[in-house]
């Protein structure tokens, strides 16, 4: 009798191998479209994806871990890092500061690791000038009407915050254009099996397997007399 695999992701694998060069992705979506929650259940049901933890100069919110859900650090820490170049990008994001660092990138690229990096509008942005090679991902609210409950529903917030957010997801949302792959995070099931779905056809563009179909098949198939067994 098989055993039932605890991994139920698709794994992007080919003859039972990791082949692939490992990529980067990066989401981004406006608040309350469920982009923390999605990347998580990513990273858990996929152990060939390490979901990059940022550093970040805001204080954790209550339940959030250190070296979990952010590294945090101060202002001073966080600027001696930006000068000695630890950061692949940064940014101000409401008055706090985030970044992505390089060297957990490079780490996990090096352990054949695929990187999820959840990023702001402007990090995405500068991670597609620097010129790496990066598939970008927007998440969509399921609707204004849903938006508006979900903010809502945070609590604590005052009708005018409220309003203030959505003005601004309202801006956010022109973004979608920048991207390369949109979900619309209407089911929550289907938009993890959106991602996956991104993912592994990611690894399948031809020009990333070239190397490997040489290495695999064309070496393979050219010139070779045909052996009798
Ligand atoms: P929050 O403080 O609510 O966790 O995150 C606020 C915003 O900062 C979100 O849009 C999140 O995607 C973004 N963010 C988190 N980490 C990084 C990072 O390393 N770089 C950039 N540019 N944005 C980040």
């Amino acid at each position: 009798k098989t055993m039932r695999s605890p991994d139920p992701a698709p794994s992007p694998t080919i003859y039972g191998k990791r082949l692939y060069t490992p990529l980067l992705f990066v989401v981004s979506a406006p608040s309350g479209a469920g982009k923390t929650s999605l990347c998580k259940e990513i990273a858990r049901k996929s152990s060939w994806i390490h979901y990059s933890v940022s550093y970040t100069t805001r204080s954790p919110r209550p339940g959030e871990q250190n070296g979990i859900d952010y590294t945090f650090v101060t202002k001073d820490q966080f600027q001696e890092m930006q000068a000695n170049n630890h950061f692949i990008e940064s940014a101000e994001v409401y008055g706090n500061f985030y970044g992505t660092s390089l060297r957990t990138i490079e780490d996990s690229f090096s352990k054949g690791l695929d990187v999820l990096v959840d990023i702001d509008i402007q990090g995405a942005q500068k991670i597609r000038q620097s010129g790496i090679d990066n598939t970008s991902i927007y998440i969509l609210p399921p609707s204004y009407a849903v938006l508006q409950e979900r903010l809502a529903l945070r609590g604590q917030d005052s009708l005018e915050t409220v309003r203030k957010r959505l003005e601004r997801v309202r801006q956010e949302i022109y973004a979608y254009q920048e991207y390369d792959y949109l979900i619309f995070n209407v089911d929550f099931q289907q938009a993890v099996n959106d991602l996956q779905s991104i993912i592994v056809s990611e690894h399948l563009r031809r020009q990333r397997l070239s190397s490997f179909v040489k290495d695999h098949f064309i070496e393979h198939f050219s010139g070779e007399t045909i052996k009798s067994h």
